[in-house]
C-alpha cells in the first residue's frame, strides 16, 4: 500500500467513525446533566398539566424540558437518569415561614397562647442560648427535616442570619432568609445601629447568590418602632431586597396597634409606606376585607401557617377570601417550637381542612388548591415565581419523587387528593434542588444525619439547663 493510499484509508475510517458518532448523539439527542423519567409529573403549571408517565430533564440547574417520558428519552441523553416510575415527580415544596434554628425548641413549651409562650418561654430561652454555633447546629438539623420532607425553599426569619445562609448553602437548599432586627438586644445585635449595619452587610454578601436571597425581617410591628420600619423600607429599596414580617397574627396585636395607631396593623402598614412588592407577610390572620384590598393594591405576599395558628389558637386567615381577591398567599410551617416540626405535608392537610371547617363549606381549598398554595402560590407570595414553584422550562431544577406505593397511599384514584391528605413526608424518595441531587433513595447527601442529632441532643442539654430544668 502506497503511504498516500493509507493516509486515505485512515481517513475514510475517522471519518466513519465520527459520522457514526454523530448519528449515535444524533439518535441519543441532546446531553443534558439529568433526567428525571417515567411516574406522574405533577407540573403545576399554567394549565395544571399533569402527565402520566412523564420526564423532566435538567442541565445547569435549570429545566430544559418537561414532557411524556417516550419524548423527552428521543430529544435528550443524560449520565444521570433517575427512575421516578410509579411515583409523583412534584415541584420542590416551598416552606414560606420558619425560624430554623428553633428546631431545637421542639417541644420546649406547649399548650400556651403567643404571648405567654413568647415573652416567658421563647424569648429567654434565646437569650439565654442562641449563639452562633447554635444557630448553625439548628439549621442543619432542620435543612435535614426540611429535605427529607420535599421542602426545597424555606423563607426564613432569625438571627445570625449570614451562618444560617451559610448552611442553607453548604447544604444546597434555596432560601430567602431575612435578618430578624428587633427593637430590643438580640443574641447578635445589641442595637438597632449595630443590627442595620450587620444585616447591609448581609444583604451586599449574598446578592446574587444561586439558591440564597438575603432578605431583611423586621419581627413585627408590635416590635419594631415606625421609624425603624420607614428605616427597613429605604434599605430594602435602596438594595432591592425582601422585606419579611410577621403580621396580624393574634387579635392582642390588632388591638394594641389600633390604639396605639389609630390604625388596623396592615392599614398601619400602608399608611406609612412599609408595603411593597417585595413584602413578605406571615400569618395576617385578624385583617378585614380592607386590609386584603391593600395587600393585594401593594402585591404582598400573605403565608399562611395553619398550625401554628391553631396550636397558639391565634384564629383562623381569611385564606378563601384572600385567594378569591387575589393576594398573592404561600403557605408555612412557623417555628418548629409553635408546630412542631417542619412538614409542609402536614401544613397543606391542615390548611385544606381548617378552612373547610372553619367556613362550614367543604369546598373551599380543595386539594388541588392545597397543593398549589404550597408550590406556586408560594413561589408567588416569595416574589420568587419567575424561578420556582413549578415544574416548567425554564425554571431552576428543583423537583421532588414521591413514592406512591404505600400502604396509606393504596389504592389511588386522584393524585392531588393523594398527595395532600395521604401522603406524608417519610414518602418523600428523592429531592433535587438546583439540579443537584440532595437525596437519593432517601439517603441525604448533604447533610451528616447522625451527627447532626448528635449535635443537637447535646444543645438539648445545655438549653434544659439554662433554664433551671432537669
Ligand atoms: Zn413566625
Amino acid at each position: 500500500m502506497k503511504p498516500t493510499f493509507k493516509r486515505l484509508a485512515l481517513c475514510c475510517v475517522l471519518m466513519a467513525q465520527l459520522s457514526s458518532n454523530a448519528f449515535a448523539q444524533q439518535r441519543r439527542g441532546a446531553r443534558v446533566d439529568l433526567i428525571v423519567s417515567g411516574g406522574t409529573v405533577v407540573t403545576m403549571d399554567e394549565g395544571r398539566r399533569v402527565i402520566e408517565d412523564g420526564a423532566v430533564a435538567v442541565r445547569g440547574g435549570r429545566i430544559v424540558a418537561v414532557g411524556r417520558r417516550v419524548d423527552i428519552a428521543r430529544r435528550f441523553s443524560a449520565p444521570e437518569v433517575i427512575d421516578a416510575a410509579g411515583k409523583a415527580v412534584i415541584p420542590g415544596l416551598i416552606n414560606g415561614h420558619t425560624h430554623v434554628p428553633m428546631v431545637l425548641f421542639r417541644g420546649i413549651a406547649d399548650d400556651l397562647d403567643l404571648n405567654e409562650w413568647l415573652t416567658k418561654f421563647i424569648f429567654p430561652a434565646e437569650a439565654k442560648n442562641v449563639t452562633e454555633e447554635f444557630v448553625r447546629v439548628g439549621t442543619q438539623l432542620g435543612l435535614a427535616e426540611m429535605i427529607r420532607g420535599g421542602t426545597t425553599t424555606y423563607c426564613d426569619m432569625y438571627y445570625f442570619e449570614d451562618a444560617i445562609a451559610d448552611e442553607t448553602a453548604r447544604a444546597g437548599v434555596r432560601g430567602l432568609l431575612g435578618e430578624t432586627v428587633i427593637d430590643f438586644p438580640v443574641p447578635d445585635n445589641k442595637t438597632w445601629a449595630e443590627a442595620m449595619r450587620y444585616t447591609e452587610a448581609f444583604l451586599s454578601k449574598w446578592r446574587g447568590h444561586a439558591l440564597v436571597t438575603p432578605a431583611v425581617a423586621p419581627h413585627a410591628p408590635y416590635t419594631v418602632s415606625e421609624e425603624h420600619l420607614r428605616e427597613v423600607r429605604a434599605m430594602s429599596d435602596r438594595l432591592g431586597a425582601a422585606v419579611v414580617i410577621h403580621v396580624s397574627e393574634t387579635r392582642k396585636e390588632v388591638d394594641d396597634i389600633s390604639k396605639q395607631k389609630g390604625a388596623r396593623p396592615v392599614e398601619y402598614l400602608a399608611r406609612i409606606g412599609f408595603l411593597s412588592p417585595r413584602t413578605v407577610a406571615a400569618h395576617t390572620v385578624h385583617i378585614d376585607e380592607a386590609e386584603i384590598g391593600l395587600l393585594k393594591r401593594h402585591g404582598v405576599g400573605s403565608v399562611h401557617n395553619p398550625e401554628s395558628n391553631m396550636k397558639l389558637a391565634s384564629g383562623v386567615a381569611p385564606v378563601p377570601q384572600m385567594l378569591r381577591a387575589g393576594v398573592l398567599v404561600g403557605l408555612g410551617t412557623d417555628g418548629a417550637a409553635s408546630n412542631n416540626d417542619l412538614s409542609m405535608w402536614e401544613a397543606m392537610d391542615a390548611a385544606a381542612k381548617l378552612h373547610k371547617l372553619s367556613s362550614n363549606d367543604p369546598r373551599v381549598v380543595p386539594a388541588e388548591d392545597a397543593l398549589a398554595l404550597a408550590t406556586i402560590g408560594g413561589a408567588r407570595a416569595l416574589h420568587m415565581a419567575d424561578r420556582i414553584g413549578s415544574l416548567e422550562e425554564g425554571k431552576r431544577a428543583d423537583l421532588v419523587v414521591v413514592d406512591l406505593d404505600e400502604l396509606h397511599q393504596t389504592p389511588r384514584y386522584n393524585i392531588y387528593s393523594h398527595l395532600v391528605y395521604a401522603t406524608k413526608a417519610s414518602d418523600v424518595r428523592t429531592v433535587v434542588i438546583e439540579g443537584r441531587v440532595v437525596m437519593r433513595d432517601r439517603r441525604l447527601l448533604t447533610l451528616n444525619e447522625p451527627l447532626i442529632k448528635q449535635k443537637a441532643r447535646l444543645l438539648r442539654e445545655r438549653v434544659t439547663r439554662s433554664l433551671g430544668r432537669q
